[in-house]
């Protein structure tokens, strides 16, 4: 019996070890310490373009990045905050911890993130009907794919509005040879265990620069004021890494730019033993100016499609079982903020895409662990299961 292929599954380095013993020799079992400094010192070399005056702070998480995010941008109660519908839930969640409403803004079909002109007209009328401007846009780069950054920050800067660049998908993925994550006032960054490298449960704050980062890291420790004594002057929060995560940080840079060219990699074999399925199409990068990491390789079904065994629960699902019982693992397309029971009264400025996204699109396996014979598994198993 054939191994089963997992969607999307990290791989150690081997060096992860090395950075955890000497935390427990040197008893750095805490949320600060060597590694902290060190995978921080790590992904600024890696992401950050040269001269750029931005710093990285290390997190117990991507959602508690985009919190913080928010925390820094003054979100705060009744605020509203335009939110990019179709991603995963931790882009919108922070928003209502700050007292906020998200706002939800459809896609475009290239990228399958905010599109800017639609962006451009909820935040017009957000104005006319609130007499408030939004507070904030959360953009995402959705499944690896850059969003049209240029496009959304002429918008964003147009309304003096910020941007917090949720890259937690897009580790290692350029825009316009700029790594994602560099293009908000903040990004945020994801390193859990399902991402393209993992500290088993981590995330980054990319802050504009070294004032900005160390009023972050404040935040993240409790924001506790530098005197002798426990005093606060604000709320904080308990968000730091743990020096122990961290060192598998250490250890998974060794390999990070590895595992970014293997994703690409799986990309152009999918690419190629699709070329022979019509009806099938593979999400592509749109442009030269666009270069996905592709943490996740996605495919839409075309409408003249029939996949065996749709019995109603759509095609994205039918494919899904029929692929599970291949030992395939295939997961559908994040269901859109807008749909999502809780957020049923949000506001939301829509055009189809997101839902259309949703109801044809599928997630196929990219790792490390995922190679050549798999590929060609699962487009033989997506073959055998078109009518
Ligand atoms: C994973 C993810 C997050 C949250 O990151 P965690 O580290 O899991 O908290 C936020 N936004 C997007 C788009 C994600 O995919």
């Amino acid at each position: 019996m054939e191994d089963k292929i997992l969607l999307c599954l990290c791989k150690m380095s081997g060096r992860e070890q090395e950075f955890i013993s000497e935390a427990f020799k040197e008893n750095w079992v805490v949320p600060l310490g060597p590694n902290v400094d060190g995978f921080e010192k790590d992904l600024e070399e890696f992401l950050l373009p040269k001269k750029s005056h931005r710093k990285i702070c290390a997190l117990s998480s991507g959602t508690a990045a985009v919190h913080l995010g928010l925390v820094m941008l003054g979100v705060s109660k009744d605020d509203e905050v335009m939110v990019q519908s179709l991603t995963f839930s931790a882009s919108a969640n922070p928003v209502v911890y700050q007292g906020g409403i998200p706002v939800f803004v459809d896609s475009e079909k290239e990228t399958w993130n905010m599109d800017p002109e639609l962006l451009d007209y909820a935040i017009r009328e957000r104005e006319r009907k609130t007499g408030k401007r939004p507070k904030c846009i959360i953009v995402v780069d959705l499944y690896g794919m850059p969003a049209k950054m240029n496009e959304l920050l002429d918008v964003a800067n147009n309304w003096e509005i910020p941007v917090l660049e949720d890259a937690a998908e897009a580790f290692g993925s350029e825009y316009r040879g700029i790594k994602c994550g560099n293009f908000g006032r903040y990004g945020v960054l994801s390193f859990n265990g399902n991402k393209m490298i993992t500290t088993s449960g981590g995330g980054a704050l990319i802050c504009p620069d070294e004032k900005a980062r160390k009023l972050a890291l404040s935040y993240a420790t409790q924001s506790r004021e530098p005197v002798p004594w426990y005093q606060h002057e604000r709320i904080g929060f308990n968000y730091r890494m743990s020096n122990i995560c961290a060192g598998i940080g250490r250890g998974q840079m060794f390999v990070a730019q590895e595992h970014i060219d293997h994703h690409r990699k799986i990309q152009d074999l999918y690419r190629k033993f699709f070329l022979q399925i019509p009806g099938i199409t593979l999400h592509e990068n749109p442009s030269q100016d666009f270069n996905s990491n592709f943490w996740l390789c996605t495919i839409t079904i075309g409408k003249e499609v029939k996949i065996i065994g749709d019995n109603g629960c759509g095609k994205p699902e039918a494919l899904r079982r029929r692929l599970g019982d291949l030992k395939i693992e295939t997961r559908q397309i994040w269901k859109p903020m807008h749909l999502q029971p809780y957020y049923k009264e949000n506001p939301a400025y829509l055009n189809g895409n997101s839902e259309n996204i949703f109801e044809n699109g599928l997630c196929l396996p990219a790792s490390p662990w995922v190679g050549e014979a798999e590929v060609e598994r699962i487009v033989e198993g997506i073959k055998n299961s078109l009518e």
